[in-house]
């Protein structure tokens, strides 16, 4: 790091403040009933600290035991996202999410496949990518529809950078989509949403909007994680997916797709377990780390960390876990070829799905 203290010191003052009044006020009520379909038969699916970056916190996912939809329970306020969210994909975490997002090559080929597959042989003109962080999506698909113009929406300042490496033709940051779904209405031949849904505090609204944004014949993709998948049961909190405290809900894929016809989209094909993503060991290396191995100069973390455990961090991602890195992708790979041979669900599924005429 060749940065001035200054941003550092900037950083430290804020979280201090933030922190200084305990983190409850981050969450809201618990509520007694799924916000899916109103049962209130709940059950504690899995409790799971923040893996990442650690900063402090314990989050709670709840099943509902009438259709399946996992989601946190309590809530995380406004307040509360934005204090998790910060420093994650921006400010100090932004140099790693451009990172980890550049390796999504052979999902973000797949999702463009796919929907080529269905778009017709001139493939879609125009395609607003939302969620879509680094912009990656598109510099990606673009090796597979090299004549679709990409714009991209998203919170972030990556998206910006996008835009600046002329992956994205245009770039929306300032709204969000329901916010912008009349303005965009007609615009798009495509709309995705890959990875995106799960970070809604309503994915049916998000659902609602593309409704309005898609004009009939217009495709919607939508790709986010199974919460059927078996391997959750082995990996437990620290399987990927979970990803607390920014993963607010999991409807499962018969409930997004029911929820989809409802919308007036025709589902025109579902990919389960060839949509997984060989991710889960290799995550789990990277949470050894952070847990056994914490970056010491977190500002969210205590300010005067002994000598040690700055020892601890540099050794830990400079010796140990370089050799983790090979042996986890091969093990993922194995486990990959394992849920295509014997499981219905991966550990995310994608489905594309068709605006229909005449339909709200
Ligand atoms: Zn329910």
């Amino acid at each position: 790091m060749t940065q001035t203290s200054e941003p550092a010191i900037s950083d430290r003052e804020f979280y201090t403040a933030q922190l200084a009044g305990g983190i409850d006020r981050f969450f809201g009520e618990r509520r007694p009933d799924c916000p899916w379909c109103g049962s209130r038969r709940l059950k504690v699916e899995v409790r799971s600290r923040e893996l990442f970056q650690r900063k402090p916190g314990k989050f709670t996912l709840e099943r509902c035991l009438t259709c399946g939809h996992v989601f946190q329970n309590p809530r995380l306020t406004g307040e509360g996202l934005n204090f998790y969210y910060r420093d994650f994909y921006d400010g100090r975490g932004a140099a790693q999410a451009d990172e980890m997002s550049s390796y999504g090559s052979p999902a973000n080929i797949a999702r463009a496949e796919l929907v080529k597959r269905h778009a017709g042989p001139d493939g879609p003109r125009s395609w607003l990518d939302i969620g879509t962080g680094w912009g990656y999506f598109a510099k990606h698909a673009a090796d597979v529809l090299p004549d679709t113009v990409f714009d991209g929406l998203d919170q972030g300042s990556g998206v910006d950078r996008a835009l600046e490496r002329g992956w994205l033709a245009h770039a929306y940051r300032e709204n969000s989509f329901p916010e912008l779904a009349e303005e965009l209405r007609g615009r798009y031949d495509v709309i995705s949403m890959h990875h995106y849904l799960e970070h809604t505090t309503d994915p049916r609204a998000e659902l609602a909007a593309a409704a309005k944004a898609l004009e009939p014949g217009a495709l919607l993709e939508i790709e986010m994680p199974d919460i059927e998948c078996a391997l959750r049961h082995v990996f437990r909190s620290w399987w990927i997916p979970y990803f607390q405290p920014q993963h607010l809900n999991f409807p499962t894929v018969g409930n997004l797709l029911a929820a989809l016809v409802e919308h007036g989209f025709r589902p025109l094909e579902v990919q389960q377990a060839e949509a997984h993503q060989p991710a889960e060991l290799l995550m789990v290396a990277v949470f050894l780390m952070t847990t056994l191995a914490p970056d010491p100069s977190h500002p969210w973390l205590p300010a005067e960390s002994p000598q040690w455990r700055r020892k601890v961090n540099e050794l830990g991602w400079a010796k140990v876990f370089p050799k983790l890195i090979n042996p986890a992708i091969k093990a993922d790979a194995l486990i990959c070829r394992g849920v295509h041979k014997l499981l219905d669900h991966g550990n995310a599924y994608r489905i594309v799905a068709v605006r229909e005429e005449g339909k709200k």
